[in-house]
């Protein structure tokens, strides 16, 4: 048995809760020889949610990472909102690069209108599910056996009883000639699967496997052929130039379209960070490399797509843990996947690629790539660095670091103006609608109806592509609804 400390973090009543379900989440992992304890002295209790304070979740990571000396104890942080008080987003993985922050929401839709007090079997699965990120493992390990597991979406799990989980644990385990697997008596969490079994079994010989031991694995693995034969995937890039720079960005819309006469169910979030997309740039000596984003975001909400609808999603490429996608001159080949999480075995909704030619513009490329790196590691509060962005021509990498700039500023005002301005400008969609989203969240905290926001959006974003940006701001004005937020911010 090896101990692996975490510290349980956030507001007090979230605290409160998963400490009670402590002795759940340390058994679901005893069985491989992990013995996970909490302990209290480095707990950080905050006494407002994140959410509603400008730039805090950035600053309270980067606070529990020093405070761990990016080592032990993980943390795993327990708040009300989520993310743009999106009710659909359970959890996430908060630093794919370090595997050492893992945050869980008390008010979302998973536990209905009780919040997680009335679910602390739910609550106690999301937690458990969040640390098995923090061991690296992935959604995509969850979908190679035939029932629900702790790595499955919340979604999956919901549609299996315990019992009927952890049969088929039991069945799996002993077609594949593992020790046999008995059921608990009392059932709160779902079993691991062969995979993620045979991944923790190995976790304590391979530290890098531990939180803070090494970046994530990719949220989401390749998957088999495409089963969805309804559905086309196109990538329009944002940029009406046809090349890019060396260590430059891509910024692109991914257009996932419906071609049969009868409704497909598809993951309510595409992208990178939802685990729902995959990206791979293979170079002109044809190594590949995976996009890699900052965040894993854990939704298992699903939407409907009507026959001859459109889902929309905007992407910004930029780089790979400090590697630029682009880092060479020369034809790219740019391959997106949309894989379904919920499907098991896992299946590919569709896929497309597209061409990229990264030229060497001298000067400007020791820039770009200068520039990049400075936001990989976040060094971007220097105004030089905006202005030698703007010198270098690179439209997204200038705007990427102006949104992050805008984020910190401390008055309402100032990033009202700033988001304002961002939102309306010319950069790419991507960076545009995060500037509008955020933008909008914090007028509806202000008080603002749903309706006036969206009327003041669409002054600016009226392209189909930017559907989106509307749907996102509605479930934003639902999610403030629901937690009676409106008037938030004075
Ligand atoms: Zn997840």
């Amino acid at each position: 048995m090896s101990r692996v400390m975490f510290a349980l973090s956030g507001l007090p009543a979230g605290i409160g809760l998963a400490r009670d379900l402590v002795p759940h989440i340390h058994n679901a992992f005893v069985p491989f020889g992990i013995d996970i304890e909490f302990y209290q002295q480095d707990n950080v209790v905050l006494s407002s949610d994140p959410e509603l304070t400008a730039n805090s979740w950035p600053k309270l990571v980067k606070g529990l990472q020093t405070q761990s000396g990016y080592k032990t104890p993980a943390h795993l942080v327990v708040t009300q909102y989520p993310p743009g008080f999106d009710r659909s987003i359970d959890g996430q993985l908060y630093d794919t690069k370090y595997r050492g922050v893992a945050v869980v929401y008390t008010d979302v839709d998973l536990y209905g209108s009780g919040g997680a007090a009335s679910s602390p079997g739910l609550m106690a699965q999301v937690c458990v599910h969040e640390i098995g990120h923090m061991f690296d493992l992935t959604h995509g390990l969850a979908q190679q056996s035939n029932y629900a597991s702790c790595m499955s979406p919340a979604s999956i799990r919901q549609h299996w009883t315990l019992r009927d989980a952890w049969n088929g644990a039991i069945a799996e385990a002993q077609l594949h000639g593992e020790p046999p697997i008995t059921m608990p008596t009392s059932l709160r969490i779902y079993p691991f699967n062969g995979a993620c079994r045979h991944e923790l079994t190995s976790v304590l010989a391979n530290p890098t496997k531990l939180p803070f031991g090494g970046p994530f694995s990719g949220g989401s693995g390749s998957a088999a052929g495409d089963r969805n034969l309804s559905l086309t995937l196109e990538i329009e890039p944002d940029s009406e130039r046809d090349t890019i720079s060396i260590g430059a960005g891509l910024y692109a819309t991914v257009v996932l379209r419906n071609h049969a006469n009868f409704i497909v169910e598809i993951p309510l979030h595409l992208g990178p960070e939802y685990g729902s997309m995959r990206v791979a740039v293979m170079n002109p000596d044809g190594q590949t490399t995976l996009f890699r984003p900052h965040k894993l975001v854990c939704s298992s909400a699903r939407r409907s797509l009507a026959p001859g609808a459109s889902a929309y999603c905007s992407v910004a490429l930029i780089q790979a843990y400090g590697h630029s996608l682009f880092a060479r001159p020369g034809p790219h080949i740019c391959r997106v996947e949309i894989l379904d999480l919920e499907r098991i075995p896992k299946i590919r909704l569709a896929v497309a690629e597209m061409a990229v030619e990264v030229v060497d513009e001298g000067a400007a490329t020791a820039l770009n790539n200068e520039l990049t790196r400075a936001l990989a590691e976040r060094r971007i509060s220097r105004l030089k660095l905006e202005k030698a962005a703007r010198d270098a021509g690179e439209v997204g990498v200038a705007d990427h670091v102006r949104w992050l700039k805008a984020k910190r500023f401390a008055s309402w005002r100032q990033r009202k103006k700033e988001f304002e301005s961002i939102a309306a400008g010319k950069g790419p969609r991507r960076i545009r609608h995060r500037a509008a989203r955020r933008l909008a969240v914090e007028q509806l905290l202000l008080g603002a109806s749903p309706e006036e926001v969206s009327d003041r959006l669409a002054q600016i974003f009226h392209d189909s592509a930017d559907s989106q940006l509307f749907e996102a701001v509605n479930r934003s004005a639902a999610g403030i609804a629901a937690c009676s937020l409106g008037g938030a911010i004075q």
